[in-house]
């Protein structure tokens, strides 16, 4: 063989396999898989109806958010996954930093998705909003008595207070959208005034720090809304009251569930059109339905459940913000004797 003609084979095969290489395969394929650190029930709705929509089939794999970024990092180029969904931004943004995630440029999540609940480098987007409020005994506390999460930490509320443990991503991000809100110094005065406040040790979980205020072991404590919901929801006449943090200043800290599509995903167009369609009004009635959490797209209302809650401000600032500051959040509550 001449060389030309060997060289022409060699190009011959090289296009040859750019060609299989590049070929679509999310319609080869119409499955997706999802690793969700949400349990089943809480997206499986969802998936449901964009199997029956669009015929693609979705694999859910759940578990907890640590274990699936883990999974992602090991798997490398090898995983199956399309797309991960994880509870708080705090969360979000760390899968972000250890590069689990792939940046799209999405004109239909940019439109549906608030730009202070999404990455400001596009890598994850919020799909549900949940908002993280203080919640009294109302045998033991008025509205009126309370205002703010600042407040909280007052001498008044001495012994009175009930947190869940400074361990949960939920209170790390609360605290750093106090230190994007106030400064550091600031922000730590206000903790160490919780430490000073509080009834008892910290709790497990927001569950049971609600049931401790309606309990009476304290007058007071902060958890998320969804949690509320669900309770209230078994046992309606417990006397615990709902007040939205902070609406005469920053507004209530909101977080969000939220999702991105994974950095080595093999079916990145269609796992772009699910997440899309996540965030479009179909999808978000849905969420709406499933969790006393609200939908992000703000052209579909909450459910009747938490509208009956009342409207209120939000914080505006960018969730972004309890990730970048999320370090800095454990340090400042390690200091300050918050376990
Ligand atoms: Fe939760």
């Amino acid at each position: 063989m001449s060389r030309p003609q060997a060289l022409r084979r060699t190009l011959g095969a090289v296009a040859l396999a750019l060609c299989v290489l590049s070929a679509e395969p999310a319609l080869a394929n119409e499955k997706l898989v999802v690793y969700s650190a949400r349990i089943e029930a809480l997206v499986k709705p969802m998936f449901d109806a964009y199997t029956k929509e669009t015929g693609v089939e979705i694999q859910a794999v759940t578990d907890k958010e640590g274990a699936l970024v883990e999974r992602l990092k090991a798997e490398g180029t090898n995983t199956p996954a399309d797309l991960l969904i994880t509870t708080d931004a705090g969360n979000l943004w760390q899968a972000a930093q250890d590069g689990v995630l792939r940046p799209i440029d999405s004109p239909a999540l940019a439109a549906a998705v608030p730009a202070n609940l999404r990455d400001p480098d596009q890598q994850w987007f919020g799909l549900t909003v949940r908002a993280r409020t203080l919640f009294f005994n109302t045998n033991m506390a008025k509205a009126a008595e309370l205002s703010s999460y600042e407040d909280l930490a007052q001498p008044a509320w001495r012994g009175k207070l009930c947190l869940r443990s400074s361990k949960k991503v939920y209170n790390q991000s609360l605290v750093a959208m106090l230190i994007s809100e106030h400064g550091e110094a600031r922000a730590e005065e206000i903790v160490r005034g919780w430490v000073a406040n509080l009834a008892t040790e910290p709790f497990a979980d927001d569950t049971r720090m609600l049931e401790a205020v309606a309990a009476g072991q304290c007058a007071v404590g902060i958890a998320n809304t969804y949690y509320y919901g669900r309770l209230m929801e078994k046992k309606p006449d417990l006397p615990l009251g709902l007040f939205w943090a902070n609406q005469s200043t920053g507004g209530v800290h909101i977080n969000v569930t939220g999702a991105g599509l994974t950095r080595h995903g093999k079916q990145p167009a269609a796992a772009q059109k699910l997440l899309e369609w996540l965030a479009s009004p179909r999808a978000q009635n849905l969420f709406a339905d499933v969790n006393f959490e609200s939908p992000v797209n703000p052209a579909v209302a909450p459910s009747a459940a938490v509208q009956a809650w009342g409207s209120f401000k939000a914080s505006p600032l960018n969730v972004v913000e309890a990730g970048r500051l999320q370090a800095t959040a454990v340090r400042l509550m390690d200091r300050a004797g918050y376990r």
